[in-house]
């Protein structure tokens, strides 16, 4: 899986998942303290009613005999206001509206005695005492007169329930939108993290798949993704000039600079096979210095070694740009004439004879002389360039055989090809 979409998944999942939590906690958090609320209220109502009932008849026995409490309360909450000395009833209220109470309760006496039965508890059973925190207390003038203790789920009123689906439906509305915005925002930063990794990938598979060692990646951000893509574009770098260098070493002579013999044989097939496809001219000289050996042998191989760097720069010197000069070997040089028809070539390469002949190489050696014999061939009925290259070195062979020093064939000796 790519990172990008890692990236996405992350995101979401962690907005998702928050929104989610917000959500919960606050619907949850919404309902115990719905549930509180509900449950002072009713138990205020029921807290003044029992205290009316108890001050009304004595003790909550003695006001059961005269009258049920449920009656008592129904009279109670009669619209007389000021009729027991308490405040008149607000009826106003949202929670004042419901129509039965939102919790029962069970009532005990002050030690814990059941006076009013309910949720399983039968009248004079003793409640049990590690459950008697969650009685409340019902006092009269200042003193405990009994317990409470509220029973079971709140009865909710039609209007609670109301309230309570328009705030779920609410919350519901907040997530969806909280969750959208996370999509929405969790694309958009992805894409914003992924675009300098993209790009930077997208150089690397150059680099890997079709060799592009240049590839410089633009560096827009200044974090870890930024430091990498700095490096790469540096070792990118560094990777093109040591790839420029090791492949100048490999086709280079390294006394002469000139083109090596493998180059060469690339050169000159590409150029032999443009020559045949469009029917143009090309002739290949290959050279060899005269009595080399006997130079070596006199001056010593440093003088030889500096006759094959100055006979190469003199070829280098005397060519054009689209020629291919070449050491092939030894004291052997080779040189692709492109555009170049063997009398041309004849031409040019005795300049070049004369100019080697011509060399002030006294500056060399006292007495240095150096000659160079050279073969040619231009006939490009020929299969290959190797067969080209064979037929210029049997040239090669008559220069030397008649008298060295010299170009052949003559040009009003060449046969064939013009
Ligand atoms: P010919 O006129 O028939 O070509 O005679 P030659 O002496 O030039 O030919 P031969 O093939 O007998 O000798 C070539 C010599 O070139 C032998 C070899 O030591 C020398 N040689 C080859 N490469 C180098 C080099 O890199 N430096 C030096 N100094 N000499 C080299
Ligand atoms: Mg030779
Ligand atoms: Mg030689």
């Amino acid at each position: 899986m790519r990172l990008r979409a890692k990236l996405t998944i992350t995101l979401l999942l962690i907005s998702l998942a928050s929104s989610a939590m917000v959500g919960g906690i606050a619907y949850w958090m919404l309902m115990r303290d719905f549930r509180q609320a509900v449950l002072e209220d009713s138990f205020g109502k029921f807290h003044g009613d029992v205290a009316a009932y108890i001050e009304r008849y004595g003790s909550w026995q003695q006001a059961e005999r005269s009258e049920p409490f449920p009656r008592f309360v129904e009279w109670r909450h009669r619209p007389q206001p000021g009729q027991f000395g308490e405040p008149p009833i607000r009826r106003d209220s949202f929670f004042e509206r419901r129509a039965r109470p939102a919790f029962k309760f069970l009532l005990l006496d002050p030690e814990g005695r059941v006076i009013k039965p309910g949720g399983g508890f039968q009248r004079d059973d003793i409640f049990p005492e590690e459950r008697l925190n969650e009685a409340k207390p019902v006092e009269l003038h200042g003193q405990l007169v009994a317990l409470a203790v509220p029973l079971g789920d709140p009865n909710l009123s039609p209007q609670d329930l109301l309230y309570l689906s328009a705030m779920r439906r609410a919350l519901i509305t907040g997530f969806l939108v909280a969750g959208a915005l996370a999509v929405l925002l969790g694309l958009v930063v992805a894409r914003r993290m992924s675009v300098d990794l993209d790009s930077l990938t997208r150089a690397i598979r150059q680099m890997a798949a079709r060799g592009r060692l240049n590839e410089p990646v633009r560096v827009r951000s200044r974090d870890e993704i930024g430091l990498l893509a700095d490096a790469f574009n540096r070792m990118s770098t560094d990777l093109t000039q040591a790839h420029e260098q090791l492949r100048e070493l490999s086709i280079r002579d390294p006394l002469t600079q000139l083109y090596n013999r493998r180059h060469f044989a690339e050169q000159a097939s590409r150029l032999f096979e443009q020559a045949q496809r469009y029917q143009h001219p090309l002739t290949l000289m290959l050279g060899d210095l005269d009595h080399f050996k006997q130079i070596n042998d006199t001056y010593s191989h440093a003088v030889g070694d500096e006759v094959l760097r100055r006979v190469g720069r003199l070829l280098a010197e005397h060519v054009r740009k689209s020629d291919v000069v070449a050491r092939h070997g030894g004291e052997e040089f080779v040189i692709a004439f492109a555009e170049t028809t063997p009398e041309q070539a004849w031409q040019l390469c005795d300049n070049l004879r004369r100019a080697v002949e011509a060399h002030p190489w006294h500056e060399v050696h006292e007495g240095l002389r150096v000659t160079m014999s050279m073969g040619l061939c231009g006939d490009l009925q020929l299969d290959s360039v190797e067969r080209l290259l064979g037929e210029a070195d049997a040239n090669l062979y008559r220069a030397k055989h008649l008298g060295r020093n010299r170009v052949e064939p003559l040009p009003g000796a060449v046969e064939g090809v013009a």
